[in-house]
């Protein structure tokens, strides 16, 4: 079926919940993607930080492969073998003793709100439910999860909203500090706030934060389901920061493209979650998390995590150096392989014009293009969208002084 049908078919039988570029993405190689037309693209959006082995790594492939042989799916009524491997590995890896699985971010975070609720009726009386996140954070779109996000345009026509949320401004301790009662069970944020235009959280901030929270026995929630899984360089982002969270919650590139989520956290806290407190169908299916078993294995052993390491350096140093020769690039922000260019200029234009030129970036906001490729990402393949925003911007920055004058 041609690009052209697809789209026409889309168009009457799909609810119009997303507006999308003009290309059909057939399949995927390395950081490398097609479309039906056999047009080759650079893929800096791998699926919105998910395919962070790029496509068709083959250590995943084949442990989908084995596992869908094997067994795709039985009940949490049963263990499974990928499901407990998986929870072990996470936890021999991170500060948390215990995790839950699911299928996607906003249901990890569901989780971790549940949880929070939980313990603090358990540890302080049933008015302890209230949960602090952030102004212009992104956490899902169930109910409970565009309650959660500090951002009307996810909120706007879904109203009554869930009560116990309330939010503060991003890396402003005071202003928290002072909207702290008795009913704050929790505080929630993304180390980096990618969906609000990648604004990474100050480690002073953060420091202070986790000092007060641990005084308050208020718990401290990271949403790392951009972050997570090496896009910062690091395992988790939090280990470059310098704190750790009573709770964190992990999606996106977890299973490299397998629908999976996750609910980590330390054993004083997870223990408020006993047998019928929270579950899933899908969570934890073996397929999912023999999936994710790869994705990890492959990112411990070391050389891609590196790797990711020294590409992000690579290309915030090349973002860097055009916006010094850019007056219209504005600021350059992030941390790994989770970059974002703000511009004085339409992003979606620039998005459309790269795609054009063989590309695929994305706008996280008006402003701001995010680069958020595999962690496989080649320095030539660097070059290659360096070179591109280079020309596409000083083609802006001179249509601009025309049109001054
Ligand atoms: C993508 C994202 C979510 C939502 O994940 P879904 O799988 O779309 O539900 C939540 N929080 C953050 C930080 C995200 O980037």
């Amino acid at each position: 079926m041609p690009t052209e049908e697809l789209k026409d078919d889309a168009a009457t039988y799909l609810m119009q919940t997303y507006s999308r570029q003009p290309i059909s993405i057939a399949r995927g190689r390395g950081a490398k993607v097609y479309d039906l037309e056999g047009r080759e693209y650079i893929d800096f959006v791998g699926g919105i930080a998910v395919n962070v082995l790029g496509h068709g790594h083959p250590d995943l492939v084949q442990a989908i492969q084995r596992q869908a042989a094997q067994l795709i799916h039985t009940s949490n009524l049963y263990y499974t073998e990928p499901q407990v491997r998986l929870a072990r590995l996470l936890v021999d890896h991170s500060f948390a003793d215990r995790v839950f699985f699911c299928n996607s971010g906003a249901e990890a975070n569901e989780a971790a709100i549940k949880l929070a609720r939980r313990y603090g009726h358990e540890r302080h009386g049933a008015n302890r439910f209230e949960v602090i996140t952030m102004k212009n954070s992104f956490h899902g779109r169930t109910l409970g999860m565009l309650t959660a996000t500090g951002q009307d345009k996810v909120q706007k026509g879904f109203e009554p909203l869930m009560p116990g949320f309330t939010y503060a401004p991003f890396n402003d301790f005071s202003a928290l500090e002072a909207m702290v009662n008795d009913q704050t069970a929790a505080i929630m944020l993304e180390p980096i706030q990618a969906e609000g235009g990648v604004y990474v959280a100050d480690r002073d901030y953060l420091r202070r934060l986790r000092e007060f929270c641990t005084q308050k026995d208020i718990l401290l929630i990271f949403d790392e389901i951009q972050t997570g899984i090496g896009r910062t360089g690091t395992f988790f982002a939090y280990e470059q920061l310098g704190v750790k969270p009573d709770i964190m919650t992990l999606a996106k590139g977890l299973a490299g493209g397998v629908p999976i989520g996750a609910c980590l956290a330390t054993e004083s806290v997870a223990s408020a979650f006993t047998p019928g407190a929270h579950a899933s169908t899908f969570g934890g299916n073996p397929l999912a998390c023999a999936a994710a078993l790869a994705v990890c294995r492959v990112l411990l052993e070391g050389r891609v995590l590196d790797h990711a390491k020294r590409m992000g350096e690579y290309l915030a140093k090349g973002l860097t150096d055009c916006k010094d020769r850019y007056r219209i690039v504005t600021d350059i922000r992030g941390l790994g392989l989770l970059q974002g260019m703000e511009v004085d200029a339409d992003a979606k234009t620039l998005v459309a014009d790269a795609l054009a030129r063989g590309i695929l970036i994305n706008a996280a906001t008006e402003r701001v293009l995010r680069f958020v490729p595999p962690l496989i990402i080649s320095q030539q393949e660097i070059d290659k969208l360096l070179e591109l925003l280079s020309t596409l911007l000083n083609q802006r920055q001179t249509a601009g002084k025309d049109s001054h004058h």
